[in-house]
Formats: structure tokens, C-alpha cells, sequence
């Protein structure tokens, strides 16, 4: 089946409000200019979703709107008139071109007479190969990374981002639905992902990006994949799965426990006891997601609880990460970040337990904070899903 809900399209002066403030951001960050390549970075700024290439498109962004400038390989310049949405200069390079020495005539006429050496803000994206070709076109100008300018933007989600997020969300919620009513035991893990990659477009995402299908002793791994495993009765499933929606991605994880249909296959104790601990650390930690809160206090809230049951060292990645036009983006959900939360960042809860060689579980949603705290965007049930399978 597939669900028509209206997705809201970002309207041009959105953009235009966003390049006005990446421009004042060149400026406050004392940048001389801000070039960025294919990328989320782009895309923000632009609606532009340039494909990443060998050949250079690069949007280069001093501290004036109107000198803003979309370079481009001349034979993508229709692409990027269809593709960009903000009132911006194009200007190409033909294939017998250096596109970085174009890219360094507009960054020199954009900036007049400096008694300094140039400090430039590059995208985190940009291939090396870019980048080591725009260090030899302006030399002697110090490169370094533009998120610091572009974080703050970025992180905050506007209304139109957070209805694609929430579109996004939904959609990955009905796939867990019927990934958990389906048939698993007797199957691969690969097969199942298949599935699930199948499910995500026909649920709404225009990509299906990964699909983790972690059954037995493959659930202690977090970021297991999914194998030619046969998944049999009476183990665990951790399943985490996402795709994107004109960009926007989803993200969410459950963890089923298939029996086969035979209720002596059911969970052990110890597994309902770990799973118990896990929904109570992922709870507390929603709940400790609200405005002025630092990044880190969140990890904390669902660490601590894992940590009083003795499970400390078998939860050993961070509680969460921002998602938008990237699946993993700021803010970061771990010790040591004590950037306070704020209204509209959208950021994943995701502590688990992880049983080396046994097994583990994980529960993952994405949240909004929103004014009085966490606005959950998954709303499938998170307990323990006990499935014939
Ligand atoms: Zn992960
Ligand atoms: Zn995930
Ligand atoms: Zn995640």
C-alpha cells in the first residue's frame, strides 16, 4: 500500500532566509568565504541535490548575498537551474577548464584587497581531491571546516523539516509493523532486509537507505548489517532501519524476539530483565530531552540507569545523534558535549545492550525537541515484541 500524506515543500524564501544567514555567519565566523560542495550543506542551502562527482560543483558564499555564486560543470547546467531553489548566480566551466582557478577568481573579486591571508570555511564533504586542487588554486589561504559557521542552521529544524522528518518517521513505523506480523524464522537476515528496503519506498521514502537485521548472537553487534544467517526460533531480532524523504531521513530501531510459534521459545529471564533495564534508559532519556539541557545530560539520563544495573560496559556508543538531510549530523548525543539542547533539533534516542557473542537489543527513536521537551517522532511500540515469527 502505498500512503499519499501531502509532503510540505520548502518554499524559495526559506532558502533565501538560509543563504542570507550563511552569509552573515561567513562574516561572524571572520571567514572570508564559505565553499561548499556537494553535499547536505549544499543541498540546505540550495534545494540543490547534486550527485558527487570527479567534476567540481561548488557554491561559494562570501558575506554578500547577492555575490553568491553555484559553480558547475557546463553540463549540468540545466540540473542545477531544475534543481536549486534559491535565487543564486550560476556560472559553468566547460570540460578543458580548472574549476578551482574559477572558483578562486570569484572568491578574490568577492573580497577586496585583504592585508591577511584568506581563511576559508570548506563543507565537511568535500572530497579531498577538491580540496587539495582548491589549496594549489589559492595559495597560502588557511582551509578549514565550515560546520562551526553552518551548525547552528542546521541543527534547528524549521517547521517544513520537521513535517518531512515526522512523513519520514511514520513511514519507517508501518515497516516495523509489518516486518514484526511477517514471517522471519526460516529466512536470511539478507532476505528480510530486502524486505525492508522494499517496504521503505513503498511506504513513502524515495530511498531505502539501510537495513539492519541483527538476529541471535549477530544483535550484540551494533552495526552488524545483515548476513546470510538463518534467523531460528527463540532468539532476538534487532532491527534498525531508515530511508529518506525528499532528503529527510529516518532512523528507528525495535527489537522483536521470534518463538516460532511455540511459547517454550520465549524470552529468557535475563533477556527480559536486559530489555526491561534498556526501555526504562531509553524512556529517561526522552524525557530528560528538553530546551537549554546539554547534549551530554541526555546520554547521561539513560546511561546512568544502564550503568546502576551493571550493564555499563555493555553499552558502548553514544545515546543519540541529530538527523535532517544527513542520517548521522549535530547535535551528538555523548559525553563531553555540553552544547544545550534547543527548540527544533532533531536527534535520536538509541541507548542498547549489547551481550558479546549472545546477544542484545536496542530502541531507537527520533525526537523533536519542542518547547516543553521531547515530541516523538516513532510511535510504533517499544516493548519487547514477542512474534511467532
Ligand atoms: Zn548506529
Ligand atoms: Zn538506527
Ligand atoms: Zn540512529
Amino acid at each position: 500500500m502505498t500512503t499519499t500524506a501531502t509532503r510540505p515543500s520548502i518554499p524559495a524564501e526559506r532558502f533565501q532566509q538560509r543563504l542570507a544567514r550563511a552569509c552573515a555567519a561567513t562574516a561572524e565566523h571572520s571567514l572570508d568565504a564559505l565553499l561548499i560542495g556537494v553535499g547536505a550543506d549544499l543541498r540546505y542551502l540550495t534545494g540543490y541535490a547534486a550527485h558527487e562527482s570527479e567534476r567540481l560543483t561548488m557554491l561559494v558564499v562570501g558575506w554578500a548575498q547577492k555575490d553568491a555564486v553555484l559553480v558547475v560543470p557546463r553540463l549540468e547546467e540545466p540540473a542545477a537551474r531544475a534543481g536549486s531553489h534559491v535565487d543564486v548566480r550560476i556560472e559553468t566551466w566547460s570540460e578543458t577548464e580548472t574549476p578551482t582557478e574559477l572558483v578562486a577568481r570569484l572568491v578574490l573579486a568577492q573580497i577586496h584587497q585583504h592585508p591577511r591571508a584568506l581563511k576559508l570555511g570548506v563543507s565537511d564533504r568535500l572530497w579531498a581531491l577538491h580540496l587539495l586542487r582548491l589549496e594549489r588554486a589559492l595559495p597560502g589561504s588557511a582551509f578549514e571546516s565550515a560546520t562551526p559557521a553552518l551548525r547552528s542552521l542546521r541543527m534547528t529544524k524549521d517547521a517544513e523539516e520537521i513535517e518531512l522528518l515526522r512523513l519520514a518517521g511514520a513511514a519507517a513505523d508501518r515497516v516495523v509493523e509489518q516486518i514484526a506480523s511477517g514471517r522471519l524464522v526460516g529466512r536470511t537476515e539478507a532476505d528480510v532486509a530486502e524486505e525492508v528496503h522494499e517496504r521503505l519506498r513503498e511506504e513513502g521514502h524515495d530511498v531505502a537507505q539501510f537495513a539492519i537485521v541483527a538476529s541471535g548472537p549477530n544483535s550484540a553487534s551494533p552495526h552488524h548489517g545483515a548476513s546470510d544467517r538463518v534467523i531460528e526460533a527463540g532468539e532476538p531480532i534487532v532491527l534498525d532501519i531508515g530511508g529518506s524523504l525528499d532528503g529527510y531521513q529516518s532512523d528507528t530501531t525495535r527489537t522483536l524476539w521470534v518463538t516460532g510459534g511455540d511459547e517454550r521459545n520465549g524470552p529468557t529471564e535475563e533477556f527480559r530483565h536486559l530489555f526491561g533495564v534498556l526501555l526504562a534508559a531509553q524512556q529517561a532519556a526522552t524525557r530528560a530531552a528538553r530546551p537549554g539541557v546539554p547534549a551530554e545530560a541526555i546520554d547521561r539520563a539513560a546511561r546512568d540507569l544502564i550503568d546502576a544495573e551493571g550493564y555499563g560496559e555493555n553499552f558502548f556508543h553514544r545515546t543519540g545523534h541529530g538527523i535532517g538531510l544527513e542520517g548521522h549530523e549535530e547535535p551528538y548525543l555523548v559525553a563531553g558535549n555540553a552544547e544545550p539542547i534547543g527548540t527544533g533539533m532533531a536527534f535520536s534516542i538509541e541507548p542498547g545492550i549489547y551481550l558479546p557473542g549472545r546477544y542484545g537489543a536496542r530502541i531507537e527513536d527520533i525526537v523533536v525537541c519542542g518547547p516543553d521537551g521531547a515530541i516523538v517522532l516513532n510511535n510504533a511500540s517499544r516493548e519487547l515484541r514477542v512474534v511467532a515469527g
